[in-house]
């Protein structure tokens, strides 16, 4: 399956992050496209260095390692269409309720099952490499894990243990499908498929930058992307990866 996709697979037992590892490897001279998946992460990351929980054998933890050529703009609203590629993916194996959450993050039911975390590297105004990582709760069971947050996974919204090698068949193709469209297309090409599975569109949410927080209602993205918040009657556009929404 990966053969026919053209991106070469290594799986690893145990890693600090299939992100860390990943760029690594680019760094060592690795051609991409590649995948990394590992069993657990010792040190599994989400944005701002926070901890992505990755206990063994139960979930999904995969990086794709991919070249990005044409400029900046390539990657526009690149993180949103990974979350779209990942949304399908699930529902594809029967979490139906799957959506969406600006950046990038997927829940069901106010609850998160998937987390994406881009990471770059080179020069973005020429050839540059890009990091995707996913990670996935697949059959992750509560009491298992403590996390700070709501939290839910396949085998729980689905009542059935998930085979995982599917899972990063069935991710790898819609990554493959998405991203296509995305280079062909924009962001702009998939924006209102985007917009319609957005979990908090019309909803009062809190966004945080750092210890900065503004609360508004959240409109959608725009073009690139950007959240678009109605904030004191007035509407102002966000990006960036340090930004972190959550409702009001
Ligand atoms: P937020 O979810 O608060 O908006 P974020 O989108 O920046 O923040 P990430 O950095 O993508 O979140 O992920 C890290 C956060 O996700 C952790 O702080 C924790 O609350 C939560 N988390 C960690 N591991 C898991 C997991 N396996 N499943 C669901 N949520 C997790």
């Amino acid at each position: 399956e990966f053969e026919q996709l053209g991106w070469a697979l290594r799986v690893l037992e145990n890693t600090d992050s299939t992100n860390a590892e990943a760029l690594r490897l680019l760094s060592s001279g690795a051609p991409p496209p590649f995948v990394v998946l590992a069993e657990t992460q010792t040190s599994g990351r989400g944005r701002r260095g926070r901890e992505w929980v990755s206990p063994p054998a139960q979930n999904l933890y995969y990086t794709l390692a991919l070249t990005i050529t044409g400029g900046p703009q390539r990657l526009s609203g690149l993180s949103l269409v990974v979350g779209l590629a990942v949304m399908h993916a699930l529902r594809q194996l029967g979490v139906e309720r799957a959506g969406v959450k600006w950046p990038n993050d997927i829940y069901v039911d106010g609850k998160k099952i998937a987390g994406i975390l881009l990471e770059l590297t080179g020069d973005p105004a020429d050839v540059c490499h890009v990091v995707i990582g996913v990670g996935i709760n697949v059959n992750m069971i509560a009491d298992a894990v403590e996390i700070g947050q709501a939290w839910t996974s396949m085998r729980v919204e689905s009542g059935n243990l998930v085979d995982r090698n599917e899972l990063a068949r069935v991710l790898s193709r819609s990554l493959q499908h998405y991203l296509n469209r995305h280079t062909d297309e924009g962001f702009s090409g998939l924006r209102a498929e985007w917009e319609s599975n957005n979990i908090w569109r019309g909803q009062r949410c809190c966004l945080s930058a750092g210890s900065q927080h503004i609360k508004g209602l959240v409109l959608g993205v725009d073009e690139q992307g950007a959240l678009r918040l109605m904030v004191d009657g007035q509407e102002s556009r966000f990006s960036g990866g340090e930004l972190s929404l959550r409702l009001d």
